[in-house]
């Protein structure tokens, strides 16, 4: 192990209290390093935070399960807090009518009424309309779940999402449309799945005990003295922005979420319920105390989520991996790997989307 040099206050800063940095804080400090972590929120978990709202956990930047098939991952994080099963079985909602996700033969019963696998598939392979070469997303999608799918299912929460038409939008935006002829309405295909119990917020406080902790500190209103400060820089923000934009801005999806509370114990009786049709100007509805079996609340809150376009005062969610972002992304990507005792990790550093077990993965696997 290296120990401090020079003046240096900290062997390692870690800028963002997200789940990557807070991953890499927790190994340092268990290998005896002196952390510091600083975020330009007001609170630590990055997008897992959640907000007690008189005994409700509300997921502030829209709902996380947590779900892995690699062992070492799920022990690791049970390590850390015991983690609760949930299973997510979101509903869609398409004007009125309910359907089970993901596509399954409960989805397939309630559409058609068929009730085997082999007539669901014969249903599906005639609304294919023979497309072999499909140049849009619309296209895309009939290919490989037919007509009624796409018209129910995906066209109007895909137009919300993308604030575009199915028609105008690439192909390339869905690769695979996962069906299911079982009657599962389990979304994730992982063998483990849950949420931290007592929250995430108490996951992610276990993962900084011993660091100091520092919020409300953007990382570029300090840089020269943050810089100076540590042997070892962990940086999880906007990639584009540590090197100052010299190749251009990167664009991400974003959401604008609205909360409601209301004095009723169960508002729509499932953690989520996706809006599928086109006039329903949000794509879904998160009933946050569904995710806490152990919510004892008299009321309840629910959260609207609305896509938005983005611009760079809004939180960047999601990248948009298309092919002029992607090559500016591989720019930033082969000047950070050239950086000296930098470490880039995390969704923004990397430019990259991970689910939260990816970002476990990464940073167990970060040499310190
Ligand atoms: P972040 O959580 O974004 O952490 C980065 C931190 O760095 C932030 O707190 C930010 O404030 C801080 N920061 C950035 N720049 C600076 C700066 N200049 N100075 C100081 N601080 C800075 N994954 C799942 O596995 N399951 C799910 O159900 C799931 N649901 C999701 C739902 C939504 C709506 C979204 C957007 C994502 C979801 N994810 C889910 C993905 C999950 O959120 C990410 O995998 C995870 O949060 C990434 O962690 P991170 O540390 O890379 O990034």
């Amino acid at each position: 192990m290296q120990r401090l040099q020079n003046n240096k206050t900290y062997d390692y800063l870690v800028v963002g209290a997200g789940l990557f940095g807070s991953v890499i804080a927790r190994r340092a400090l268990d290998a005896g390093y002196s952390v510091k972590v600083i975020d330009r929120r007001n609170h630590i978990g990055g997008n897992l935070y959640c907000e007690d709202i008189d005994g409700v956990a509300v997921h502030s930047y829209g709902p996380h399960i947590f779900h892995t098939s690699d062992k070492q991952v799920w022990e690791w994080v049970n390590s850390v807090v015991e983690f609760v099963p949930f299973i997510n079985s979101p509903l869609a909602n398409f004007n009125g009518k309910i359907y089970n996700l993901p596509f399954n033969m409960n989805t397939f019963c309630q559409l058609w009424g068929v009730t085997t696998p082999e007539q669901a598939k014969a249903k599906i392979e005639s609304q294919r309309e023979g497309i072999t070469d499909p140049k849009n997303l619309e296209e895309q999608a009939i290919s490989l779940v037919g007509r009624d799918i796409f018209e129910t299912l995906i066209k109007g929460y895909t137009e919300k999402q993308w604030g575009r038409e199915c028609k105008e939008l690439s192909a390339d935006i869905i690769r695979r449309l996962p069906l299911r002829f079982t009657y599962d309405n389990n979304y994730f295909n992982d063998t483990y799945q849950g949420i931290p119990q007592g929250g995430y917020n108490t996951f992610i406080e276990r993962l900084l005990e011993g660091a100091d902790v520092e919020l409300e500190c953007d990382f570029f209103a300090h840089r020269e003295t943050l810089e100076n400060s540590a042997r070892k820089i962990v940086y999880t923000g906007e990639i584009d922005r540590y090197f100052d934009y010299c190749f251009g801005r990167l664009e991400y999806r974003t959401l604008r979420f609205e909360s409601e509370r209301l004095e009723s114990e169960n508002y729509q009786g499932v953690a989520v319920m996706n809006f599928t049709d086109r006039t329903t100007p949000f794509t879904r509805i998160v009933e946050h105390r569904h995710f806490d079996k152990s919510c004892k609340a008299k009321h309840t809150i629910i959260t609207r989520e609305y896509p938005q376009e983005w611009n760079d005062k809004c939180e960047p969610y999601y990248p948009i991996a298309n092919a002029r972002n992607n090559t500016i992304a591989e720019q930033y990507r082969k000047l950070a790997s050239a950086q000296q005792n930098v470490i880039f990790g995390g969704r923004l550093a990397q430019y990259r989307y991970y689910d939260m077990h990816h970002i476990v993965k990464l940073a167990l696997q970060i040499e310190l």
